[in-house]
């Protein structure tokens, strides 16, 4: 392949996607297209289907039918190398989970040590290099308990990070936090938006966010894509009158 066409493979494409569980379908036909590197916001309301979309793009939830490729691959081909396509992929959820037993530090190497095999000396200089990221290298020592919500999201993130995916997913990665601490995480997706080239799929409640970080948005109604487009441009100015009415009630 030539430079010119790898760069042209988006980093992920849904096609016709759906997802029942039982009787219950959730997702009904989603198809989208995220170039390498863009950071595409999804809204809409609570129950619509985002957290179960998300969790199909890294297989968390595999999806009943429809086909998904992360950068030209076939993820939901039978025969898919499921820890190769979760490795490429980083998801950082509303609830953290760190382990509260373990510092900051340890936190992200046991990953690096357990699953990559690195050296500690290495993990450690990784998992530092993240910390810094997110703003944290002098916390490295500290417990989750001592740790704010907010600052226990950014471990949270550069323990993704540490693990080197081409595509972060976060699921509503501020919801938990008091509003005091948003501003700190959101602060580190930004960077992360706007630095590395790093795709991002971004489920957020945040419209702000959405209209300043975001390349595109999408608006997920009811299991599908009910409307997508720039950011600004979708926020400012809906066309269907369902997001006209969702933006009405969080805006
Ligand atoms: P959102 O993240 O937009 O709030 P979800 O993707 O979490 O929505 O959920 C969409 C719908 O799918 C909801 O009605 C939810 O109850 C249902 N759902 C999600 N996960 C499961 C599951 N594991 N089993 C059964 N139903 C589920
Ligand atoms: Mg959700």
């Amino acid at each position: 392949m030539t430079t010119i066409e790898r760069t042209a493979v988006p980093a992920v494409q849904l096609e016709d996607v759906c997802k029942a569980f039982g009787r219950v379908e959730v997702l009904k036909g989603v198809s989208a297209t995220i170039g390498r590197g863009e950071t595409v916001c999804l809204i809409g309301a609570s129950g619509s289907g985002k957290s179960t979309l998300l969790r199909c793009v890294n297989l968390l939830s595999p999806p009943t039918s429809g086909t998904i490729r992360l950068h030209g691959k076939a993820i939901t081909d039978p025969k898919a190398d499921l820890n190769a396509i979760r490795s490429r992929t980083g998801m950082v959820f509303q609830h953290f989970n760190l382990f509260q037993h373990m510092t900051a530090l340890d936190n992200i190497t046991v990953a690096l040590r357990r699953v990559r095999k690195m050296s500690r000396a290495e993990a450690e200089e990784r998992g530092l290099q993240q910390l810094d990221k997110v703003g944290l290298r002098a916390l490295a020592s500290s417990r989750p308990s001592h740790l704010s919500g907010g600052q226990q999201q950014r471990v949270a993130i550069a323990r993704s990070l540490a693990m080197e995916p081409d595509i972060m997913l976060f699921d509503e990665a501020t919801s938990a936090l008091d509003p005091e601490l948003v501003k700190g995480v959101l602060d580190v997706m930004r960077d992360l938006a706007s630095a590395s080239g790093m795709t991002m799929l971004v489920v957020t409640h945040e419209m702000n966010f959405a209209r300043e970080v975001a390349d595109r948005v999408l608006f997920v109604d009811r299991g599908v894509i009910a409307e997508e487009g720039p950011a600004r441009e979708l926020l400012s100015d809906p066309k269907t009158t369902r997001l006209q009415s969702f933006l009405s009630q969080v805006l």
